[in-house]
């Protein structure tokens, strides 16, 4: 064990007695058009800024110059550094150029031989207007003109360099026509970086827009700080925008890389679901970015970025990782959106990492960490459209989604809304037909009580007739055809009894009650109410005889005996009226077949021409035969009404001169008998 320590601490001094002995080799400057100074350069570091050129020539033991193998990386807060360099011009001739990347190192002051031991001095930097340098670039450049005289002697720069930021110092020395040329490639593709990475923010702000999705504004804020934090330390949003003016674009660094912590935080969180897998972590995460990056926002607009720079980006550098870490745990679990993260972000976390370990002193400032961040943005920014495709696709399909079930709700609403207007419309047909069946019922009451009236005056005109003519006759015959007296007063009594009959049985009190002169079936002895129809009839002539048979065995029918009696008596006393020269009239009645029964009344009378029998039974149909006969029409109209009623049916066979019969069947229990016959 002890010997192992013992040949290990050899070998450490051995390498530090290595180191202490090589000195920077001097810079050939005939050997090309671009030569960086790595690997040439000797380091003096100055912490309190103060020592002059002069001190610096003469520099003490202690405080000498010590090779660097690279360049200088010293991280944050380190003072300022003398470098020192020596060129071996040779055959070159014509001036040359000193780069020093990178772009915000604040004060930087090339000096260089003139004549006689002389030093020339040029300030160059970050916090310096550029309208005074005589090469204007992103990044510092330095004329070195060849040396007066004796070109063969090595000719001695100083380089000082005082910065806030990063101690990230690069030097190149350019042949002018290389360093112009490779300026112009470099803006070319930076172009390019810019203009990409602007399409993807403005595409981003349109998503939004059309799609009110945050993700693609936070993405979008996301990107626009990346142009802003990379015009800044590019250069070339000084060199472009502010020349004159440099320390807008150093407090822009400052602000977008604070912001950058809630930024990226928000845009990780948002595309892996964060906080719909972890509620409490995701939204303590981001709390703590955006609590972070709110506070280092604060700061810088106070002016103390540069206090907080170092842990800015240790915080950065954190969250990178931790984002990396999270992510990939998640794309192991099967999270889709986390495996995207991974691939779009994976190459540009890279990046920055580098980035962030050169700024922080951990890596060499090589072209490779110093340009990796941008590659790598790129092919992030192109490599982000996966993402925002897939992101986009889950939209459509949960709009989809929202929009099928949508319109099956709608579908239901529908068909809902129409059952329910099927149902209304159906309660709205059933009212409506009560309706009119409720107004049918009342046109019927209405018909019935004008036909009761109709039919009341009219049975009341007939006997009435009767009973005036004969008191005209009685009045005439006083004393001498005082024989034929009481043929009239038993005409006159007839008359009476009749009226006196239609009063017991339109008038009764039961018809009345029931409003209308309604149909009441009821059994009834038909040969005795025949009877009594005949007797009546007869009362009212003498020139008539009215002969009856009913002697086929008809007992007992079910019908309405009053309007029983109404038509008989009607259809009697037409017979007797339209037979004015008098004669038999026959009252029979028979069974034309079983269930039925039928009467007929016929008469030997004036008979009704042919061509008005179908109107015959029309309300105030008169004959034209019957013109001199009083009568109003509607006698017939009721009969048939009657016949009707019983579910009957009323038959007319007549030839003018002739006579007429009228047959009535009906059936013998009403209403449901079968057919009616002829
Ligand atoms: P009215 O007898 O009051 O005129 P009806 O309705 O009873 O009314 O008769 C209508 C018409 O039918 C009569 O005007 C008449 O022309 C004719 N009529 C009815 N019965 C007979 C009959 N037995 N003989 C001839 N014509 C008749």
């Amino acid at each position: 064990m002890r010997s192992l320590r013992r040949a290990l601490s050899a070998l450490v001094a051995g390498w530090l007695a290595a180191v202490s002995a090589w000195a920077a080799p001097e810079v050939t400057v005939a050997r090309g058009g671009r030569i960086p100074l790595a690997g040439h350069l000797e380091l003096l570091t100055d912490p309190a800024g103060r020592l002059s050129l002069a001190e610096v020539q003469a520099a003490a033991e202690g405080c000498a110059f010590a090779p660097l193998p690279g360049n200088v990386s010293r991280g944050y807060g380190k003072g300022t550094v003398w470098l020192r360099f020596t060129l071996f011009w040779g055959s070159a001739t014509g001036d040359r150029k000193l780069e020093v990347p990178v772009a915000f190192l604040e004060d930087i002051r090339l000096f260089s031989p003139g004549a006689e031991g002389t030093y020339t001095e040029q300030p160059r930097g970050a916090i310096l207007p550029l309208t005074g340098a005589a090469d204007r670039y992103r990044h510092a450049v330095f004329s070195l003109p060849p040396p007066a005289f004796a070109s063969h002697r090595p000719q001695v720069c100083f380089l000082r360099v005082a910065t806030r930021t990063t101690m990230a110092v690069e030097p190149i020395l350019w042949e002018p026509g290389a360093f112009w040329g490779a300026a112009v490639r470099e803006s070319f593709w930076f172009g390019g970086f810019f203009g990409i990475a602007f399409i993807i923010l403005i595409g981003n702000l349109v998503y939004w827009i059309r799609l009110r999705e945050s993700l693609h504004l936070h993405y979008g804020a996301y990107v626009g700080c990346m142009i802003l934090l990379s015009l800044g330390t590019s250069g070339y949003g000084n060199l472009l925008f502010t020349p004159d003016h440099p320390r807008v674009f150093q407090w822009l660094i400052g602000t977008t890389n604070c912001l950058f912590l809630g930024l990226g935080g928000q845009v990780f969180s948002g595309i892996v679901d964060f906080r719909k897998g972890f509620p409490r972590a995701g939204r303590a995460y981001g709390w703590t970015v955006w609590g972070l990056a709110g506070a280092g926002v604060a700061v810088c607009a106070m002016g103390g970025y540069f206090a907080i720079a170092p842990l800015t980006q240790l915080l950065l550098l954190a969250m990178a990782l931790f984002n990396g870490a999270l992510a990939g745990w998640l794309a192991v679990r099967g999270n889709g959106a986390a495996r995207l993260y991974l691939l779009a972000f994976g190459v540009q976390l890279a990046g920055a990492v580098l980035l962030l370990g050169r700024n922080l002193g951990w890596l060499p400032a090589t072209f490779a960490t110093e340009h990796a961040f941008y590659l790598a943005s790129i092919f992030h920014l192109i490599l982000m459209n996966v993402p925002v495709a897939y992101r986009l696709e889950r939209f459509k399909r949960e709009r989809d989604v929202v929009r099928t079930e949508a319109l099956a709700a709608a579908e239901r609403h529908g068909a809902e809304l129409e059952a329910r207007v099927a149902a209304r419309t159906l309660e709205l047909h059933r009212e409506k037909a009560q309706a009119e069946q409720a107004l049918a019922e009342m046109r019927k009451m209405v018909d019935e009580q004008e036909r009761f009236i109709s039919t009341i005056s009219h049975e009341f005109r007939t006997p009435l007739s009767i009973i005036d003519g004969s008191a005209q006759i009685i009045g005439m015959a006083r004393g001498s055809a005082s024989a034929r007296i009481p043929g009239h007063l038993g005409k006159i009594r007839g008359a009476v009894r009749r009226l006196l009959h239609l009063l017991d049985t339109s008038f009764h009190p039961g018809r009345m009650a029931a409003g209308t002169w309604a149909f009441r079936p009821q059994p009834l002895d038909l040969a005795r109410e025949l009877a009594m129809v005949a007797a009546r009839a007869q009362a009212t002539t003498d020139t008539h005889r009215i002969v009856v048979d009913a002697g086929f065995g008809v007992e007992t029918v079910t019908c309405d005996p009053e309007w029983i009696s109404i038509a008989l008596q009607n259809l009697l006393d037409n017979a007797i009226k339209y037979t004015p020269d008098g004669g038999d009239i026959h009252l029979r009645i028979f069974s034309p077949e079983p269930g039925w029964f039928a009467f007929e009344v016929a008469d030997p009378g004036i008979g009704i021409p042919e061509d008005q029998q179908q109107d015959i039974f029309k309300r105030f149909f008169r004959g034209q035969n019957a013109a001199a006969t009083p009568g109003a029409g509607v006698g017939l109209d009721l009969v048939k009404h009657i016949v009707d009623t019983h579910g009957g049916r009323l038959t007319l066979s007549s030839r003018p001169g002739t006579g007429t019969v009228f047959r009535v069947f009906l059936p013998r229990t009403r209403p449901e008998a079968g057919p009616t016959p002829d």
